[in-house]
């Protein structure tokens, strides 16, 4: 496989800049490497990246702040690579934007697979986005991504932020089932826990109730069991 994709790597620690650069160069990928953030954001600035690998400890500001410093001009996808636990709490508690985050030591093999993973879903989404129709409307259901309006049979429903991100997540998708982790890491935008599942629910739950849904014969937003959610094409 040969791509075009900058690989950026931000770590001081050479052997595992090194390691990482010869499994991606192996893909195919450009790998760039930074020992510190300012070296990295001179090399954000000059070169189209695909996805950084962001180590914690960095030799001058930590890899979080230069995770929020680049995520308030670029959207590419961002992996968090940390050596110590306690830099999970950090990871789960702040919304730094990161899209993935590995814990040392790592296989770099599951390195290279997870860089695969969120570059697809990045070219996936930035796709749909270009193609797909801003409204849905169909059964009586019209929702407007655009003027962020939903409306039943003609009459406006008042839905939050989030229950109105989640009806559009499964309009713009319709026809495809979305796994509740795939949902929840889209429209809350956090990793995934075990308490996750939960919170979808209970969100599906509330905006059934607004759509008049049945939860045993939902007509808008039904559940494919064991799969997930979807609105039908
Ligand atoms: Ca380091």
């Amino acid at each position: 496989m040969n791509t075009d994709e900058i690989i950026l790597v931000v770590e001081d620690e050479k052997e595992i800049a090194d390691l990482l650069e010869v499994y991606l160069t192996n893909e195919g990928f450009k790998v760039l490497k930074a020992e510190c953030s300012k070296d990295a954001l001179d090399h954000i600035g000059k070169e189209k990246i695909a996805l950084a690998i962001l180590d914690i400890m960095l030799p001058d500001i930590d890899g979080l702040t230069l995770c929020r410093q680049i995520r308030e001009k670029y959207l590419f996808p961002i992996i968090m690579l940390t050596a110590r636990n306690s830099d999970m709490d950090k990871i789960n508690g702040l919304s730094m934007g990161a899209d993935d985050y590995m814990t040392k030591p790592f296989n770099p093999l599951e390195v290279v697979a997870r860089v695969k993973t969120q570059l697809r879903r990045y070219t996936r989404y930035n796709n749909s986005e270009a193609e797909a129709s801003l409204e849905f409307d169909r059964d009586g259901l019209y929702v407007c991504k655009e003027s962020h309006k939903c409306e039943l049979y003609g009459k406006e429903l008042s839905l939050t932020p989030i229950e109105f991100d989640i009806l559009w997540y499964l309009c713009e998708r319709k026809g495809v089932v979305v796994s509740s982790e795939e949902l929840f890491e889209n429209v809350w935008k956090e990793k995934y826990l075990s308490s996750s599942n939960n919170t979808v629910m209970a969100h599906i739950a509330r905006l059934r109730e607004k759509l008049g849904d049945e939860p045993r014969h939902p007509k808008f937003v039904k559940t494919v069991w064991g799969v997930g959610y979807k609105v039908e094409e």
